[in-house]
C-alpha cells in the first residue's frame, strides 16, 4: 500500500515536497489505526505532520488502510534526509524514539522549541507575553483565567508550552497540566467508556495549573463542556491557575454554554493580534541563526528575509516552514540562497499568500455572520437589518482590498461609488459610537484574514 499511496503524494504534494519530506519517511508500522513513520529528526517529523500528514491520512484511507492518526517517531536517519545533516544534536537519542506531532491520549508532551527564549516579542504579542510571563513566575494568582486568543500561527501554543517549561523550574513543586481540549474530550470519553470517571475526576481536580489548548473544540460538545465546567470551577475555587486559549474570543465562539462563556471571561482575556512586518522580520532572524547553526556552509544573499516578510503574512507557521524549506532544499542542492531560489522553492507558499481577498468573499462572510442572504448584499432592500451589514461589507471592502469605490460598486449591484463612500463613512461613524459594532468589524476582519 505504502508504495501505491507514496505515488499519489507525489501528485498531491509536487516533487520537490516529495523528495525532500515524504520520500524519506520509513513506514515502521500500520495497524490499530495508526500509522507510524520513521523521522531523521524531531524537527522532520515536525514539519511532515503539520504539513503532510491530512494527505498522508488521506491517501492511506484512498488506498484502503484508513487511519486515525499518523506519528513519526525519531528513528534511524535514511541517507537522503536533508535535515539529517543537522548533526549530532537532533539524532542523539535514536533508541528512545519519541513521538513527535501525533496527538497522544496521554496529552501533555512539551515541544523543547516553544520557550521564552525562542519568542519573538513585538507590538501585536507583548500583552499575551507579559500575562504569560506573569503566570509563569508561579506567584500567587493573579488573574484567573488567563485567556489567550489569535488566529491559527501566531503564537498560542508557543506561549503555553513557554509557561510550562518555565514552571518546571521556577516552582518545580507544582503539578503542571498542559492538553488540548480534544485531549481533554478523549480522555473524558475514555474515563466514562472506562467507567473510570471519579479517577478522572481526581486527577483534574489535583493538578495545580492547567491549561487547556484550544478550546473552541468542545463548543458543541455537551457532555464534555459539562465536565470541563465541573473540573474548571473546582480548580478557581481552589485557587489554582488556569491557561485557556482559543482562536477566537470566549464570547464569539459558538455553542458553548453562557455559564462557561462567562466564567471564561472572568480573568484576563488577551489577544495575539496579526503579525505586522517588524515583528516577521525578528521572527525570520531568529529562525535564520538556529538554521545557520543547523545547516554550516549555506550562505543567504541580502533581502531574503526582507522579502519573506513582506510577502508571507499568513501566519508565522508557514513563514517558518518557507524558510525552513528553504535551508532544506538549498542544502540538498547546495546553492545559495536568494531571491531566484526562493521563487524556485516557495512559489507555492507565495502563490497562496499572493491571492487576495475578494469582495465576493467579504460579502460571504459578512451575510453569513448577519444571518443576511447574499443576494441581498447586492440586491435594492432598504430595510435596516440588510442595509446595514451590507455597509460593513462596503467598509471591509475598501480596508481590506485594493479596489476603488466606483470597482466596489459594481460588485454591490451597480452601485454609485458615492453610496459606498456614504456607506464606508457610515460604519466608521457607528464604530466610533458602537463597540458591539467595533467588535462585529474587528471578528469580520479576523475571520477573512484567516
Ligand atoms: P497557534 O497555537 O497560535 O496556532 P503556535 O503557537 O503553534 O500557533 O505557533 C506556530 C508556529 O509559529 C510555532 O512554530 C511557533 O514557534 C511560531 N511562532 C509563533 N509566534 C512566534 C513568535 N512570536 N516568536 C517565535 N516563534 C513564533
Ligand atoms: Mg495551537
Amino acid at each position: 500500500t505504502w508504495g501505491q499511496v507514496r505515488e499519489e503524494l507525489i501528485k498531491r504534494v509536487g516533487q520537490n515536497n516529495y523528495t525532500t519530506w515524504i520520500e524519506p519517511l520509513r513506514l515502521s508500522h500500520l495497524k490499530n489505526g495508526v500509522a507510524s513513520f520513521e523521522v531523521p529528526t524531531t524537527f522532520f517529523g515536525d514539519w511532515v505532520s503539520r504539513n503532510f500528514a491530512d494527505h498522508i491520512r488521506g491517501q492511506l484511507a484512498v488506498a484502503g488502510s484508513p487511519v486515525e492518526r499518523v506519528e513519526f517517531t525519531v528513528g534511524a536517519a535514511p541517507a537522503r534526509a536533508p535535515a539529517a545533516k543537522s548533526g549530532s544534536r537532533s539524532a542523539a537519542k535514536p533508541a528512545r524514539a519519541r513521538a513527535v506531532g501525533a496527538e497522544e491520549v496521554t496529552g501533555a508532551q512539551l515541544e523543547q522549541r516553544f520557550t521564552f527564549d525562542n519568542f519573538v516579542v513585538g507590538k501585536p504579542n507583548e500583552l499575551a507575553h507579559a500575562a504569560a510571563r506573569r503566570v509563569a513566575e508561579g506567584g500567587p494568582v493573579t488573574f484567573n483565567p488567563l485567556f489567550l486568543y489569535g488566529g491559527v500561527g501566531l503564537g498560542k501554543t508557543h506561549l503555553m508550552h513557554a509557561i510550562a517549561h518555565e514552571l518546571k523550574i521556577n516552582r518545580p513543586d507544582l503539578h503542571v497540566l498542559y492538553l488540548s481540549a480534544e485531549q481533554f474530550m478523549y480522555r473524558f470519553v475514555q474515563a466514562l467508556r472506562d467507567r473510570q470517571i471519579m479517577d478522572f475526576k481526581e486527577l483534574f481536580r489535583s493538578v495545580d495549573v492547567l491549561m487547556v489548548d484550544d478550546v473552541q473544540f468542545i463548543a458543541g460538545k455537551d457532555s464534555t463542556q459539562e465536565e470541563f465546567f465541573h473540573t474548571f470551577n473546582a480548580l478557581v475555587d481552589q485557587n489554582k491557575q488556569i491557561v485557556i486559549s482559543a482562536d477566537r474570543a470566549p464570547g464569539e465562539i459558538k455553542d458553548l454554554e453562557d455559564r462557561i462563556r462567562s466564567r471564561l471571561q472572568c480573568g484576563l482575556v488577551v489577544d495575539l493580534h496579526p503579525t505586522d512586518y517588524e515583528l516577521r522580520l525578528g521572527i525570520l532572524q531568529a529562525k535564520l541563526e538556529h538554521y545557520s547553526n543547523q545547516y554550516r556552509g549555506l550562505t543567504m544573499a541580502p533581502g531574503v528575509l526582507e522579502f519573506l516578510a513582506h510577502r508571507i503574512t499568513t501566519n508565522v507557521r508557514v513563514l517558518e516552514g518557507a524558510l525552513m524549506r528553504l535551508f532544506a532544499f538549498a542544502s540538498l542542492v547546495g546553492r545559495e540562497i536568494n531571491l531566484d531560489l526562493v521563487m524556485e522553492c516557495l512559489s507555492d507558499i507565495l502563490r497562496s499568500s499572493e491571492k487576495r481577498l475578494t469582495i465576493e468573499e467579504i460579502q460571504r462572510k459578512v451575510a453569513e455572520h448577519y444571518n443576511v442572504r447574499l443576494s441581498d448584499m447586492i440586491g435594492p432592500k432598504r430595510l435596516r437589518t440588510i442595509a446595514r451589514p451590507r455597509q460593513v461589507a462596503m467598509y471591509l471592502s475598501k480596508q481590506m482590498t485594493s479596489r476603488s469605490l466606483p470597482e466596489i460598486g459594481r460588485r454591490f449591484g451597480g452601485r454609485d461609488h458615492t453610496t459606498i463612500m456614504h456607506g464606508v463613512r457610515k460604519i466608521e461613524e457607528l464604530m466610533a459610537a458602537d463597540g458591539q459594532l467595533a467588535d462585529d468589524v474587528q471578528l469580520l476582519k479576523r475571520l477573512l484574514q484567516s
